[in-house]
């Protein structure tokens, strides 16, 4: 009998660790650079201010009063600034990666597997660029030419390694951030020492996340950590004063991480108690994707809270009505003369309409967390595909060389 128990235990206690994403494993720089622009640019410290206050306005000061949200869904651009690497090796990592970590990043902030709550917040590829045009949200460029990326990756504005200047980087590729979440995946920033940093709201032509390609990945705690940053969360140790002292906790509201149910502590404080407090549940802080503990599984609904009144003023409101995850109807698309998708929306299957140079190809779909859940051969200029088993949504479908061309098919 003892014997079963334990088993049954070791089994739980495999299924939790597998459950749990790595935390940071390198600091993030988006400190750094927050506190530098904070003292040096007065623009960017009136914008924190009064977002802070438009936030806080906005988020419930009592635990049991929770905002309501419905499920939203941000179009992300995903720029690779690789190192001139054949596609997939190195910086230049492949497409079905980038999709599983935008998946991984949705089933974190839908709490999938995830210990906190569901955020009710989603990430979809832009399927549409800002032309007009049908795309799978990633953009390749070349970056090696551009001075110190090639040695030292890039150096977040403000910070004194010797990597390529953030805005020449970021230059080489960026969507209009009021329509698209900008990420760029990069091969290091400032040697290494960093793994990813993100602006706070702030717009303008430079917002979004960095983050390094070897973190953008299906299990990445970093993805969710820095997209976090991106719609105002700061860390869960926020006032620590870099690991100095226990952040001061008058006001939940205002003090700390401005979130009342993440119990303020020290960065490197991830044991079994909190030395800064008894007060509150500390595994919502020690396990806390915003903290740089080692095993991390939550959002709280405090965060949600914040993200959600962060969602619904400037600059993110805009993200949430862009219609860049549109689907291209058939006369939209550029390519509408070499295969063209339809009825859509669908109920249990589609027809594709091919030119005879598509027969042979593969096609493959995906539902909207990035996640395969179809996939044969064009066989015939007119191919019939069954979506009786899926269940209603929105879903990805390419085709094509390099299935270059992605629809999005909507099953309804
Ligand atoms: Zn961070």
């Amino acid at each position: 009998m003892k014997k079963s128990t334990n088993f049954i235990l070791i089994i739980i206690s495999l299924l939790f660790f597998q459950m749990q994403s790595k935390g940071q494993s390198a600091q993030c720089a988006t400190d750094f650079i927050h506190n530098n622009l904070m003292q040096t640019d007065s623009a960017y410290r009136n914008q924190i201010v009064t977002l802070e206050s438009q936030v806080e306005a906005i988020t419930p000061n009592h635990a049991n009063n929770k905002l309501r949200s419905t499920l939203n869904t941000i179009p992300v651009v995903v720029h690779v600034i690789h190192l001139s690497e054949p596609l997939g090796t190195g910086s230049n990592i492949t497409d079905i990666q980038i999709q599983q970590a935008i998946a991984g990043l949705n089933d974190r902030f839908r709490n999938v597997n995830g210990l906190g709550v569901d955020v009710e917040l989603e990430f979809c590829l832009a399927s549409k660029d800002p032309n007009g045009n049908s795309t799978n949200g990633i953009n390749r460029v070349d970056g090696s030419s551009v001075p110190y990326y090639s040695a030292n990756g890039i150096t977040p504005t403000g910070n004194p390694c010797s990597g390529a200047v953030a805005t020449a980087i970021k230059d080489l590729s960026r969507w209009p951030v009021s329509d698209y979440y900008n990420i760029w995946v990069v091969s290091e920033i400032c040697n290494g020492s960093f793994v990813g940093y993100a602006s706070y709201p702030v717009g303008g032509l430079y917002d979004g996340l960095v983050i390094v390609s070897t973190s953008m990945t299906s299990n990445s705690g970093t993805l969710p950590h820095e997209v976090g940053h991106g719609f105002f969360l700061y860390h869960t140790f926020n006032g620590d004063g870099g690991n100095v002292s226990c952040p001061v906790d008058t006001n939940c509201l205002i003090n700390g991480d401005r979130v009342c149910d993440t119990p303020p502590h020290k960065q490197s404080d991830c044991g079994i108690t909190n030395p800064c407090t008894s007060l509150g549940v500390w595994d919502n802080s020690q396990y806390n994707y915003m903290a740089y503990c080692p095993l991390v599984n939550r959002f709280t609904q405090g965060q949600k809270d914040r993200i959600i009144a962060t969602v619904m003023v400037a600059p993110r409101a805009s993200l949430i009505t862009s219609v860049g995850c549109e689907t291209l109807g058939i006369n939209e698309s550029r390519s509408s003369n070499v295969f063209s998708v339809y009825p859509n929306p669908a109920q249990n299957q589609i027809n594709v309409k091919t030119n005879a140079k598509l027969l042979g190809s593969v096609y493959i779909v995906y539902d909207n967390k990035g996640k395969l859940v179809l996939t044969g051969k064009i066989n015939s200029e007119n191919t019939v595909i069954e979506l009786g088993n899926l269940s209603d949504g929105i879903y990805l479908f390419s085709v094509g060389e390099n299935l270059k061309q992605t629809f999005k098919v909507v099953k309804e």
